[in-house]
């Protein structure tokens, strides 16, 4: 594959495909090495994956295709350290999960007792999009691992230098080697991985979304789908203007936009309208690009080539339909790589893409409201339910919030759910499918239950079946 780098826009790096064949037979090895890999106790895996996370975290060539293929530096350092905390939330996970296996007895028949035993699929699939390219691939990936099961990634085939480097720690481990591996490609290696897999853990769009959740439906197993969103804000009139303006625009701007909790959608009490839209211009105005030097400025640039048309197709059709741009709004070229600045959007409706759509950029449409319950509906309408914001006096923030379909809902600032590993969380509508990915939860999607049920005394014969009148 020819793979384009996002800071020059050049095509430079060929990297290899993995052959459907040789993915095969990867699964098949996999699959056999298993058994003796959740026969070891959960926490002997822990410990063979603390050392392979130290290894990660001091690999300067991980950091450095990792800095390449999303050309940012401070969140790809990010991403590594967000592998070794997520590595040691999944072990307390573990010991909750893992630790009550004791017998009890059944309420229906007390000479009956029962044990609920946990055994974990033998190989999950999981297939990862771009934006956060390693810390994707690794977040389901570490909690199957540690919950038994062996692994396959496909990650995106936008940003797959970091594989290679990634894949030599892991074969340099003789316990992770046999149970762990990335294959390389696009959307044909993607399919063709869930037919070899036992159950598939999915991050990206709706429109692949609901292709894998077919493809697994085909194939009977179970499918973990983290999709796109379209996060609202509501902004109260109890709220603190100033930091409500500063945190929506790190909140909104983060990762250029390109993170799937970034808030794309902004609704504000009118009596403070002008008061915020002014304090978020000045916010959005201190905002610089990483364009000239990859270790300044706040943002990196757009990394996939055909989201800057996405982008840019939503600005321009809103400013078409009547929408006013008051900063940014324009794709920049520098030295062949994309980046755009934040760009705030007023006398935007309803109907429009910006507000509907996925932008996936750092765009900020605002529109006013009268009452809380106009913001709601305007919330509420739309076909996304992953997460959102509100800002305002604390109890009247949180009842609104409590009001919105979505799984998240950061009160008092934005974002919150990238934090939150221990909070439990459900996608509402396009945006997702499954148990929650944290907390306890997501550890739990990979093990099934079987209960033994043994009998000490009593039991039923033929005649506990005769009719009463007999
Ligand atoms: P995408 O759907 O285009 O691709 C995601 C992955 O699916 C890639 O690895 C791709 O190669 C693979 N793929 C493509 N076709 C496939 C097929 N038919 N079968 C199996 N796999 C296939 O998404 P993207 O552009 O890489 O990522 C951006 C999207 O991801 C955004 O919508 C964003 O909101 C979403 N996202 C969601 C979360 C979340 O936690 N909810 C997190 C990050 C990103």
């Amino acid at each position: 594959m020819d793979v384009r780098n996002p800071r020059t826009g050049q095509r430079h790096s060929r990297i290899d495909a993995t052959a459907s064949g040789d993915l095969v037979v990867f699964c098949q090895e996999l699959k056999k090495a298993q058994p003796a890999w959740s026969a070891r106790s959960w926490e002997e895996r822990v410990a063979v994956l603390e050392t392979w996370v130290a290894a990660v975290s001091t690999d300067a060539d991980v950091l450095d295709a990792l800095s390449v293929d999303t050309g940012r530096h401070r969140l790809a350092a990010g991403e590594i350290s967000g592998v070794s905390f997520a590595l040691s939330q999944w072990a307390r996970f573990a010991a909750e999960v893992f630790a009550d296996q004791s017998s009890r007895r059944l309420v229906a028949d007390p000479n009956v007792t029962y044990t609920t035993s946990l055994f974990s699929y033998p190989l999950v699939g999981v297939i990862s999009p771009w934006n956060f390219p390693l810390l994707l691939s690794l977040l389901d990936s570490l909690a199957a691992l540690v919950a038994g099961s062996a692994v396959v990634v496909k990650p995106s085939e936008i940003t797959p230098r970091f594989v290679a480097p990634l894949q030599k720690l892991i074969d340099a481990s003789p316990e992770l080697g046999p149970v762990f591996r990335f294959v390389i490609g696009d959307g044909r290696i993607g399919e063709e991985l869930i037919k070899n897999v036992d159950t598939v853990c999915f991050t990206g769009s709706v429109t692949t979304g609901k292709k894998v959740a077919a493809a697994a439906a085909v194939n009977m197993i179970p499918a973990h789908l983290e999709l796109g969103g379209k996060d609202p804000v509501i902004v109260l009139a109890s709220a603190d203007v100033q930091k409500a303006a500063v945190s929506i625009l790190r909140a909104s701007v983060q990762a250029t936009g390109q993170a799937c909790q970034s808030l794309e959608r902004v609704y504000v009490a009118r009596s403070i309208y002008p008061e915020f839209i002014k304090a978020l211009i000045n916010e959005a105005e201190r905002v610089e690009l990483n364009a000239k030097d990859i270790r300044h400025g706040h943002l990196g640039p757009i990394i996939m080539e055909a989201q800057a048309t996405i982008i840019a197709g939503q600005v321009d059709a809103a400013v078409e339909a009547g929408a006013k741009k008051l900063t940014g709004g324009t794709v920049e070229n520098h030295n062949g790589g994309l980046w755009i600045r934040p760009t705030v959007l007023v006398d935007v409706t309803h109907d429009m893409d910006i507000i509907k759509e996925e932008t996936f950029g750092p765009v900020l449409p605002v529109i006013a409201f009268d009452t809380p319950e106009q913001a709601i509906a305007f919330a509420n309408d739309s076909d996304f339910g992953l997460s959102a914001a509100v800002f305002g006096e604390e109890a009247e923030a949180t009842a609104v919030g409590v009001q919105i379909n979505a799984g998240a809902i950061s009160i008092n600032d934005g974002g919150l759910t990238a934090i939150a590993f221990e909070a439990e969380k459900d996608s509402y509508g396009l945006s997702g499918l499954g148990r929650s990915r944290m907390g306890t939860s997501g550890l739990k999607r990979f093990l099934r239950k079987k209960a033994i049920l043994t009998r000490h005394a009593g039991g039923a014969g033929i005649d506990s079946l005769r009719e009463h009148r007999d």
